[in-house]
């Protein structure tokens, strides 16, 4: 039925494509896709050939409309390359207009490399702040680190593998020997998360930057040492003696 589909696809490996995303993409009236050719390729591997057009930053303001005008009679899919659409993608503003025009609106999750690094990082999942990538001018960067360092929940950033050892050095300055993790080509051949504080991490990277995509998670700042049991019973002693 006409609407806006937001389609999850893989990071990496094509198994991870849904079979009820495989389902709209092969239905859709319109896939509007972030990069067609991307996009071609996932069609061609379930079969599938359906009408596209690129939705991308650079004609999302042109494009929008039309497409809002579509949805009324027509199913369109939005997708982008890999993962989940309008994270760190190209999206919202199409689900804001869409929904204010009064359109059905409809989720296919799956992959997202944020949340999938979250599982094979190994450090807290209670609370975590999604950041997207890090501004690249370097005062931009540290004032946005500042911000991000002082909030009590686990960091994900999104990087590459060019700037990998300049934002791990930034961190660390800013943000300490906090646990970390840089995870890459999650899901593919060579899936990978090395974890360690922060400064080993930006040893580790320094002049070796790695070949494909990352995920950096930090570690929420560190609670006050608990104090320890003779400190809390010379506290207790203390405060005892004060009674009258
Ligand atoms: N919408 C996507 C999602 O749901 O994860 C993210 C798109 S963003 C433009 C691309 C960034 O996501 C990459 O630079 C990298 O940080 C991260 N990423 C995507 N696929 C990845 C993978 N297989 N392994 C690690 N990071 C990945």
């Amino acid at each position: 039925s006409p609407g806006l589909y937001i389609v999850a696809t893989p990071i990496g490996n094509l198994g991870d494509l849904s079979p009820r995303a495989a389902d709209i993409l092969s239905r859709a009236d319109l896939v509007a896709a972030e990069d067609t050719r991307v996009t071609i390729g996932l069609l061609r591997h379930i079969g599938v050939k359906r009408p596209m057009t690129p939705y991308h930053d650079h004609n999302a303001d042109h494009v929008r409309p039309q497409l809002i005008a579509r949805l009324a009679t027509e199913a369109i899919a939005l997708v982008s390359d890999a993962g989940t659409p309008l994270i760190s993608d190209p999206g919202y503003k199409l689900v804001r207009d869409a929904r204010a025009a009064g359109h059905a609106v409809v989720t296919i999750p799956g992959p997202c490399a944020a949340v999938a690094a979250l599982t094979l990082a190994g450090l807290p999942t209670d609370r975590f702040l999604f950041a997207g990538f890090l501004p690249s001018k370097a005062k931009a960067r540290a004032e946005t680190i500042a911000e991000l360092g002082a909030i009590r929940a686990t960091l994900i950033l999104y990087e590459s593998g060019p700037r990998l050892g300049a934002t791990l050095a930034a961190l660390a300055e800013q943000l300490g020997s906090r646990d970390a993790a840089v995870t890459r080509e999650i899901t593919k051949k060579f899936e990978e998360a090395v974890t360690g504080t922060l400064p080993a991490l930006a040893t580790r990277y320094a002049d070796t930057p790695p070949k494909g995509e990352i995920v950096i998670v930090v570690a929420p700042p560190g609670e006050a040492p608990p104090a320890s049991a003779e400190d809390a019973d010379a506290a207790l002693a203390e405060a005892l003696t004060r009674l009258p």
